[in-house]
């Protein structure tokens, strides 16, 4: 039978995420990875980041970082990692090909009730999966990074996913504390990057046009828009800027289709545009200065995701 267990493949940024979320949850965690020195350094870094966390009173779940860290083996045991394992969370290199190669692996060792979920950000579940005998056990766990502070996970099924599959998956992230979302079938982009790709698109746009300038075009998310997404979403702020959202559309319908008419043809992302909008971002934030401003995101987000857990 299945254990209170997950095998985690690929130690990297969000393998090394996933563990952490699981054993502070009290889940045994099996961390695969081709390499042992990579798994040597995945686990120095994952005790390091606990005894941070731990520290500054952020660690999740209710022990402390040693009984954690303990509930974590490295191996690369592929067949060891996987053996009657929860749910295997896949996170190798976003390269289908590698992607297929593993899964088709997993497939000929895992058990035949056990989760065979992928962090994907870009494959449909059906392009992983469709070589597999477990296929209706496949399913995509999208996260945003980092998981460990920004909860949403996108649960896509392939076309012969079992539903079944699709809730215990949803579970098991509930109980872990995520928040998953669950789409009823596969969508190019998933949710998540549907929504900032047309935020992107318009962003484009605008710039591109001369409307205003990167810094301002970014500020209209940082100091305006963004707080409230924080808390709400599209469709809830519509709901909450008028007497509910039939009466929203009866004001805004109009104006909002007329508005959205004079929206352009999908932008490339190719041309003289992008070194001139790349050279304002660096203006702001040097190249050998993102891992500064990534350490102040992230210090942000732990903030953001404390204050909510408050309201
Ligand atoms: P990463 O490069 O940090 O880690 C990948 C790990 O996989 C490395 O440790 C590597 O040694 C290991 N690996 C390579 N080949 C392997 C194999 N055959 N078997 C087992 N392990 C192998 O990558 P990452 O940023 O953690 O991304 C992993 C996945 O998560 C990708 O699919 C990515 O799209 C997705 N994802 C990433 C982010 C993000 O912001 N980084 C966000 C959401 C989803």
């Amino acid at each position: 039978g299945l254990e209170r267990k997950i095998s985690i493949v690929g130690s990297g940024l969000i393998g090394r995420s996933w563990a952490m979320i699981f054993a502070s949850a009290g889940y045994s965690v099996s961390l695969y990875d081709i390499d042992q020195k990579q798994i040597e350094t995945a686990l120095a870094d994952i005790e390091q980041q606990l005894k941070t966390l731990e520290k500054g009173g952020l660690l999740r779940g209710t022990t402390s970082s040693d009984q954690q860290f303990a509930l974590i083996k490295g191996t690369i045991n592929l067949q060891e990692s996987v053996k009657n394992a929860t749910i295997v969370q896949e996170c190798v290199p976003e390269n289908l090909e590698l992607k297929r190669k593993v899964w088709k692996q997993v497939d000929e060792l895992v058990s035949p009730n056990t989760i065979l979920s992928s962090s994907t950000s870009t494959f449909m579940p059906s392009k992983l999966s469709d070589h597999l005998k477990n296929k209706a056990n496949m399913i995509i766990s999208h996260p945003v990074n980092p998981p460990y502070y920004v909860p949403v996970i996108e649960i896509v099924p392939a076309p012969w996913t079992d539903p079944e599959i699709a809730r215990r998956t949803r579970d098991i992230w509930t109980e872990v504390g995520q928040t998953p979302v669950s789409l009823t079938k596969e969508v190019p982009g998933f949710i998540i990057n549907r929504l900032q790709y047309a935020l992107l698109n318009e962003s484009w746009h605008l710039v591109t046009e001369g409307v205003l300038d990167v810094k301002d075009l970014d500020k209209i998310m940082s100091e305006g828009l963004g707080m409230r997404y924080a808390f709400l979403g599209t469709l809830e702020t519509t709901h909450l800027n008028a007497q509910g959202f039939e009466d929203y559309c009866r004001a805004y319908s109009k104006t909002i289709h007329e508005v959205s008419s004079d929206f352009k043809p999908t932008p490339k992302f190719e041309g003289p545009h992008v070194k001139e909008i790349a050279r304002q971002l660096e203006a702001e934030v040097p190249l050998d200065r993102l891992q500064e401003r990534r350490n102040w995101r992230d210090a942000c987000l732990t903030k953001l995701s404390q204050l909510k857990k408050e309201m």
